[in-house]
């Protein structure tokens, strides 16, 4: 591969990470990535403070991301005269974007950003996947609203990356760990048609916590392919230093294996390819 790069991590303006951006841009510089993004997370569902939306916060799953989505642009904005040998891109996790669709335009239009990735963490009023009981959950319901939800994002189609398609499986695979997305193949097709006409990435994701494949997995990303998507972004969805880039030499194995010669990053919301 012509150069390595990771553009889905995390420092401490993020809540779940206390990284601080020096150190990551140490790492990646380190790593000789010929790209580093760092998209820390936004929740639209969480952008204003808990008496916005008459709740109380949580540590674990807190409100007021407008306060850290502007530490965020700050950091890096301030990390890329800090690293000028580094090529740092300036990103954003937009979780939820559809929960409030103005607030999410405005988020988006930020003049720093240089891409925006689009994930689903929950579907309110259920919490993070993180946090679910599925043992008292219908999982089947629950992927379809999933499936739903993500074929509604492509609709709208105002982000760079979709990240880790499949999400849910990473905790719902303790108790279906034979789970079986071939009903879904129809609505996932839908939405990756959508992303190949309007340019959008999708991002394979190299966490696989819990999970023994990248987000999404291998049959997946080639069905991406059969519905003429054209671009696939890496990430390694690190919250520390040392994760950066880990895991991605399989993301890049299943890209290729899906009929795939390059992947892509984003820099003022254009792509850049790197071959393999
Ligand atoms: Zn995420
Ligand atoms: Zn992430």
């Amino acid at each position: 591969m012509n150069g390595i790069f990771d553009t889905h991590t995390h420092c401490s303006c993020s809540f779940d990470s206390s990284e601080p951006i020096e150190n990551m841009c140490k790492q990646a510089q380190k790593l000789g990535l010929v790209a580093y993004g760092i998209s820390d997370h936004c929740e639209v569902n969480r952008f204003f403070p808990d008496s916005y939306y008459n709740q109380t916060q949580n540590k674990d799953n807190p409100y007021n991301f407008k306060a850290d989505f502007e530490k965020s642009m700050d950091s890096i904005e301030k990390a890329k005269k800090d690293f000028p040998n580094l090529n740092l891109l300036c990103g954003v996790e937009l979780g939820q974007a559809l929960s409030d669709v103005k607030t999410a335009e405005k988020i988006i239009a930020e003049p720093r950003l240089d891409y925006v990735i689009a994930s689903v963490h929950e579907m309110p009023p259920l919490e993070d996947f993180y946090y679910l009981d599925y043992s008292k959950l219908d999982i089947d319901e629950l992927l379809t609203e999933y499936f739903e939800n993500i074929l509604k994002l492509t609709e709208w189609g105002k982000f760079n990356i979709l990240a880790h398609l499949t999400y849910p499986l990473r905790y719902i695979v303790k108790y279906q760990p034979n789970l079986n997305l071939s009903k879904f193949e129809d609505i996932m097709y839908e939405t990756f048609k959508n992303m190949a006409q309007k340019d959008i990435a999708l991002e394979i994701n190299c966490s696989h916590k819990n999970l023994s494949d990248t987000m999404p997995g291998l049959p997946i990303i080639k069905l991406f392919k059969d519905a003429g998507g054209k671009y696939i972004s890496l990430g390694s969805d690190a919250h520390i230093a040392n994760n950066i880039a880990e895991g991605l030499e399989k993301g890049i194995e299943n890209a290729v294996l899906a009929g795939f010669e390059s992947a892509v990053y984003f820099k003022n919301h254009r792509p850049t390819t790197v071959e393999f």
